[in-house]
């Protein structure tokens, strides 16, 4: 529980009470702020059908990885944090009736970020809606590869856009919704690969960071840049849904893409 009963908006500075920002949208400008993956179930399925799959997968820290901290403590504080083994929260469950494969990342996991485990339950998730003849709804939101399981990290991106491909064979739907922020080895895969790709408003998508690239490029960025509303423009998302509105938009695009 959150003792303090005032949110500061991260868009317009006002000062509210917490519980005015309903599932994190600012009432007085908009600004979506990050939500957990418990808030992100509540908002978007239907009471009680949530089953989930695959959640016992842990990492066994392959490189006995250290920064400034063992990864084993990192995973461990954020396993305690969250209540997550890992970054990624998948399951069967119902968005209006209707079924789905429901995959979302945790961004309060370890920012995100994609490792062996993440990798292997989005894999999964594809392969449980082939078997269930599901479509299946994935919120990613991720700093991307997990550097401290290196090269592991990266091959996930190939195994999960292999998974997405074969989905796409059994021609099943995939609702891609990004999320602030999408970056990293996560944009690079399976993210833009929806038959969909639904974001969120205001939503920093890419694969490097804008200041990366000004550096790399010595040009300054255009206004807006990975930005949502600018990818709109350039056609590589279909549609920015406000998130009070996320749920009906994906039904809709459900009913309409069953038939
Ligand atoms: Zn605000």
């Amino acid at each position: 529980m959150n003792p303090n009963p005032f949110k500061n908006c991260g868009g317009c500075g006002a000062i509210l009470v917490a519980t005015q920002f309903a599932y994190g949208v600012c009432p007085e400008c908009d600004h979506h702020h990050a939500i957990d993956h418990k808030t992100w179930r509540a908002l978007l399925l239907d009471e009680g059908t949530f089953a989930p799959c695959d959640e016992t997968l842990t990492t066994t820290d392959p490189l006995t990885f250290v920064d400034d901290q063992p990864y084993a403590k990192r995973l461990a504080n954020s396993q305690a944090k969250t209540g997550l083994r890992d970054a990624v929260v998948s399951g069967r469950a119902r968005i209006d009736g209707l079924r789905v494969i429901y995959t979302a990342f945790a961004f309060e996991f370890m920012g995100g970020s994609m490792g062996s485990v993440v990798g292997e339950v989005i894999a999964r998730a594809f392969e449980h809606a082939i078997a269930d003849s599901s479509p299946i709804v994935l919120l990613s939101a991720s700093g991307g590869a997990r550097m401290q399981e290196g090269i592991l990290s990266l091959m996930q991106m190939a195994k999960t856009v292999a998974a997405r491909e074969k989905l796409r064979d059994a021609r099943l739907p995939f609702i891609s919704v990004m999320r602030h922020a999408t970056t990293g080895g996560v944009a690079a895969s399976f993210a833009f690969l929806g038959d969909i790709n639904l974001a969120e408003p205001r939503a920093l998508i890419g694969f490097a960071g804008p200041r990366v690239i000004e550096q790399t490029i010595g040009q300054t960025l255009p206004e807006g840049f990975q930005r949502s509303e600018f990818l709109l423009e350039h056609g590589t998302v279909d549609r920015i849904v406000h998130r009070h509105k996320l749920k009906g938009e994906i039904a809709t695009i459900l009913r309409l893409l069953s038939r």
